[in-house]
């Protein structure tokens, strides 16, 4: 690049092996300008074909900008009605189930339309913090950048579970959890489970941060594809799919594991996450570093975008003259979970400001909703409802410790909350006692 937009961008998909183009694709679709455009630039360049068994993917965390989801709500449409790519839009869901011997709550998944849950609309998507709040609730404490579980649970897991099915070639999902009318899972198996793990919390917060969690459905409930895309029944490309006769779900791990390329929308103005990225395909399955992003071990990875050289400037000028398009101005800082601690302290008071400014611009129905994700009050209050307060760990042998730390967002006993996030300027952050400040890191949530 040479800080000039190029008139017309081709993408040519380069594979390591020919026979890769035959494999099905998936596009793995984070809802933002970059992947929003490696889409457009597929769909409209003929590259995507629904009789290989291509799919695109959004993970919804219910913690998006009410106008990201609009845009992939248009995404999506653009994929299925004019192009005849399906497009799902999935969420992290938690069911009750039988254990060696004991109820307990797993993670999969569930499907939901492109319209927000009500009561009209029972399979609509989240939106209010739900799906985090879930997870949280579910693991007993927060995610950090340290220990992004947000990132394993909401986005990765679940995709891989669905791939699972959706390379099954099946019509409907597995339904998951128990037949009893109610919820099996008591209040002493939660805590004798928690006991048994070394877990330290006493029983009134333990049952307190497990409530939430608790008041989720037991079960989830078969899903046919076919409700939750405009393709219809014949997306499912049974042909080549049937063939090969999996059961409910395809392997995707071992000798056996189906193989597919993952399509994901870093720059060319990204070099280093795009070299780590495409790093691991060569790495053997099994490796610490493929495992610790939970790829497949049929998993190939394409950066149509940065092959072809495209950086933000290409993606600012792709949308420019488009019709539709993300009703968030460039340069606000609020795709992707609209607080995410990735995007660093130091950032956050500039978010709290994009998401004013956006508000006196945008059409109402695609402004900030208080006490949602879109609100940092939200965040806040989260973080005061499942921080941990364990006993600070000594090195060494034989002192007993007496002092507790607190464990939030930011880590062990940081030096800012999301509270004070939420109330402070950047020059009142940087007055304040013992802060340092902590910069952005990439959010490779799909990477
Ligand atoms: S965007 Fe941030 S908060 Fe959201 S899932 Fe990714 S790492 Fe977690």
């Amino acid at each position: 690049m040479n800080g000039e937009p190029r008139e017309a961008i081709s993408l040519d998909l380069e594979y390591d092996a020919s026979e890769h183009e035959s494999l099905p694709h998936v596009v793995k679709f984070s809802g933002g300008r970059s992947s929003g455009m490696m889409l457009m630039l597929l769909l409209e360049q003929g590259l995507l074909h629904r009789d290989r068994g291509d799919v695109i993917v959004f993970n919804n965390t219910s913690a998006e900008h009410p106008a990201t989801y609009d845009f992939v709500r248009a995404c999506s449409r653009f994929a299925e009605v004019e192009h005849g790519i399906p497009f799902f839009w999935i969420e992290y869901a938690t069911y009750e189930d039988a254990h060696k011997g004991e109820w307990t709550r797993r993670g999969s998944y569930r499907l939901v339309n492109d319209q927000p849950l009500d009561e009209s609309n029972p399979t609509g998507y989240r939106w209010r913090g739900e799906v985090f709040e879930e997870l949280v609730s579910h693991q007993g404490f927060l995610p950090s950048r340290h220990k992004r579980i947000c990132t394993t649970h909401l986005k990765l897991r679940t995709t891989n579970d669905f791939l699972a099915e959706w390379f099954a070639g099946k019509e409907t999902t597995e339904r998951r959890g128990h037949f009893h009318p109610e919820p099996q899972l008591t209040d002493s198996g939660v805590i004798s489970r928690h006991r048994r793990a070394r877990g330290k919390m006493d029983d009134a917060e333990l049952l307190r941060k497990k409530a939430f969690v608790r008041s989720r459905p037991s079960a989830l409930p078969e899903q046919d594809f076919a409700n939750f895309s405009r393709v219809g029944a014949s997306h499912m490309a049974r042909g080549t799919f049937a063939e090969r006769g999996y059961a409910e779900f395809a392997p995707m791990s071992g000798e056996d594991s189906v193989e597919y390329i993952s399509l994901i929308g870093l720059r060319a103005d990204e070099p280093r996450r795009v070299a780590r990225v495409m790093a691991r395909n060569r790495l053997g399955s099994g490796n610490p570093e493929r495992a610790s992003r939970e790829m497949t071990d049929g998993e190939i990875l394409c950066t149509p975008l940065a092959d072809a050289g495209v950086g933000n400037e290409d993606v600012i000028a792709f949308w420019a003259d488009r019709d539709w398009k993300l009703a968030l101005a460039p340069e606000t800082n609020l795709s992707n979970c609209v607080y995410c601690f990735m995007k660093g302290t130091t950032a956050i008071p500039k978010v709290r400001r994009d998401v004013a400014l956006s508000d006196v611009v945008l059409a109402e129905e695609l402004r900030s909703v208080a006490d949602t994700p879109s609100d940092i009050h939200w965040w806040a209050n989260l973080e005061a409802r499942y921080e941990r307060r364990p006993l600070k760990r000594y090195k060494g042998r034989g002192r007993r410790s007496h002092k507790k730390v607190t464990i939030g967002f930011w880590g062990v006993d940081a030096d800012v909350t999301y509270r004070d996030l939420s109330e402070l300027d950047e020059d009142e952050l940087v007055a304040l006692e013992g802060y340092s400040g902590r910069a952005a890191l990439p959010c490779d949530c799909t990477d």
